[in-house]
């Protein structure tokens, strides 16, 4: 069910918004101007103010290994299996207790599960080996885990630790090219771009509104433009308002 509450427009406009959107120039391609960028966020975060993530998870460490599963998975597949998994392994200590083989029947639901059942366990016993069991707060130190990357250690660094961190995934990597936010061939030229044009009071939440924005409203296959809260700004040539 499409969460629209979420993304669609508010049904009364704030004559504040109005104002705003009035002010923001509008060439409608082309990079986008401060005052639009400034204007999209806003009406992200008037319309859900503080996002969330819908990873669950119950600490840094079960967010490090959900995030690390869910690679080419969805949250939906990831959360069905972790519901079970991390009441029994919420920590490094009980997941190498655990084992990978016993890790493996939780996880097998989710794709590629043998090879993230060896990099849970890994990661694991390096976090005890290297971090007293802590997830450490560094980018550096989260990469050098076995099976975790620089989206990976963005997420982490963004929900568990409060970082201004914008993670691309497949859905802020198309956002950031279709809207002509952040155009980019790689995930990294549009983390790059969105962590350059997005001003730094919606930094800690961007991540998060642009994936709700492209799971919900500006989806793959058939983008819904109609309810979409920036479709005035949007320089995709394809959108259907
Ligand atoms: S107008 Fe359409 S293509 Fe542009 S951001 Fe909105 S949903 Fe996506």
């Amino acid at each position: 069910m499409a969460k629209k509450a979420i993304t669609s427009r508010p049904k009364s406009a704030p004559k504040a918004r109005a104002v705003r959107a009035a002010k923001a120039a509008r060439p409608h391609s082309g990079p986008w101007t401060r005052a639009e960028v400034v204007e999209a966020f806003t009406r992200f975060r008037d319309a859900n103010p503080e996002p969330k993530g819908e990873l669950e998870h119950l600490n840094p460490y079960t967010l490090l290994v959900a995030v690390a599963l869910s690679a080419q998975a969805t949250d939906v597949g990831v959360n069905k299996a972790t519901r079970h998994l991390f009441p029994v392994a919420d920590t490094p200590q009980k997941m190498v207790a655990l084992g990978e083989d016993r890790l493996r029947d939780y996880i097998r639901t989710i794709g590629l599960y043998r090879t993230k059942a060896k990099n849970v366990i890994a990661l694991s016993e390096q976090l005890i080996a290297h971090h007293h069991g802590e997830v450490p707060r560094s980018r550096e130190a989260l990469e050098a885990l076995p099976g975790v990357g620089r989206k990976t250690a963005n997420v982490v660094l963004n929900i568990a630790f409060g970082e201004p961190t914008i993670a691309v995934d497949t859905h802020l990597f198309r956002v950031g090219n279709r809207t002509g936010l952040a155009p980019g061939k790689t995930p990294l030229e549009v983390e790059r771009g969105l962590d350059r044009i997005v001003p730094a009071e919606f930094k800690r939440h961007a991540h998060h509104w642009l994936i709700l924005h492209g799971r919900y409203t500006c989806i793959a296959r058939k983008p819904r433009c109609e309810v979409c809260l920036i479709n005035d700004l949007c320089r995709w040539p394809e959108k259907t308002v």
